[in-house]
């Protein structure tokens, strides 16, 4: 079992397979970054599969896959399905924006992926396009529908951004309950990589929008997940994420390793470090010695401050 240094038990390994993208979300990826990590530094599946395969010895028991857009990297199913052959048992994840998932969802289904987080932040084409900056909403909603259709499990991420999808809050919280997905909105982290003007809401805020149209009620919070959850009259749950805050900060339980080897115990926290040389030199006890050093150093609380925008961008960390 892996244990931080304050007690709580870390279970749940996010790895980023790379930081490029397809889309130029507003609150992401405004512009091309100059500096991408060249091909040759990042870790092949093998290698990153070779840490996975550690930290599951070590008591990780759910691994999501992220990025930048994961789906462009080539060959994700097989890396998908080196971790569904190693342990069938692991809960096995996804997010993505959804664009290659018409083609891909089949694929990803078959090699074991079981559940998919999907960013939907607009259900206007002119919209979506100019978060996006790409005209992207029908493909997406097709590879919403296609990864329904193959079984996987959805969920829809929302950023609400100010003037921007601000009036469609509702109405993305009723296309994900008519389908069965759960919606969570989370609020806009404001970060150095993000176009300068974009503006977020609160959760207060949010739940303001969402009320002058239902009626709910706050949950208990339940697990480790960061995301606060709310009931409908109906019983329909949707979730606000408040990284503002640091609630969730108690029970988090998760760690991160970026494309090209670094782990890092919190997205708010700048120190981190790497596995790469232990991982590329077989040295397995190196890679578990690093692990547990690195979240021995897990902060206890996020170390986020509205006045020291992060420097860490969202599409190499995977959010
Ligand atoms: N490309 C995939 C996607 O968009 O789902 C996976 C990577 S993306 C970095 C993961 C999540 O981070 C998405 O749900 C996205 O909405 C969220 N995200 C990115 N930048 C953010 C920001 N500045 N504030 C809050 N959430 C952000
Ligand atoms: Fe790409 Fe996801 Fe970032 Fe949007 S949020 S730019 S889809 S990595």
């Amino acid at each position: 079992m892996l244990v931080d240094g304050h007690n709580r038990v870390v279970d749940y390994l996010r790895v980023s397979v790379t930081e490029r993208c397809n889309f130029r979300c507003q609150y992401c990826m405004p512009e091309k970054p100059f500096s991408w990590v060249p091909k040759e530094n990042l870790l092949s599946y093998e290698e990153l599969f070779k840490f996975v395969q550690v930290a599951i010895d070590e008591g990780i028991k759910k691994v999501r896959i992220t990025g930048g857009e994961p789906l462009l990297r080539e060959g994700l199913e097989h890396f998908i399905k080196m971790i569904y052959d190693y342990k069938n048992d692991i809960d096995l994840a996804l997010t993505s924006n959804a664009y290659l998932l018409p083609q891909a969802a089949q694929k990803l289904k078959s090699a074991g992926l079981k559940r998919i987080n999907i960013s939907l932040d607009s259900l206007k084409p002119d919209v979506a396009a100019k978060i996006a900056q790409k005209d992207v909403l029908s493909t997406v909603l097709k590879g919403i529908q296609t990864a329904h259709d193959v079984g996987l499990k959805i969920k829809i991420n929302c950023v609400p951004m100010r003037g921007v999808n601000d009036t469609e809050l509702v109405d993305i919280l009723e296309f994900c309950k008519q389908r069965g997905y759960t919606v969570r909105f989370i609020e806009f982290m404001e970060n150095q990589h993000a176009y300068s003007g974009a503006k977020g809401y609160t959760s207060e805020e949010i739940q303001a929008i969402i009320a002058q149209k239902y009626n709910f009620k706050k949950l208990e919070r339940t697990g480790s997940s960061p995301s606060q959850d709310y009931i409908l009259d109906d019983g329909y749950v949707f979730g606000i994420i408040e990284p503002h805050k640091d609630d969730f900060c108690a029970t988090c339980n998760r760690v991160r390793l970026t494309a090209s080897g670094v782990l890092i115990p919190c997205l708010y926290f700048e120190d981190a470090q790497s596995i790469k040389e232990a991982i590329k030199n077989n040295d397995i006890d190196k890679a578990v010695a690093i692990l547990k050093e690195v979240l021995a150093n897990k902060p206890e609380k996020n170390k986020w401050s509205a006045d020291d925008t992060s420097s860490r961008a969202f599409y190499e960390t995977g959010g």
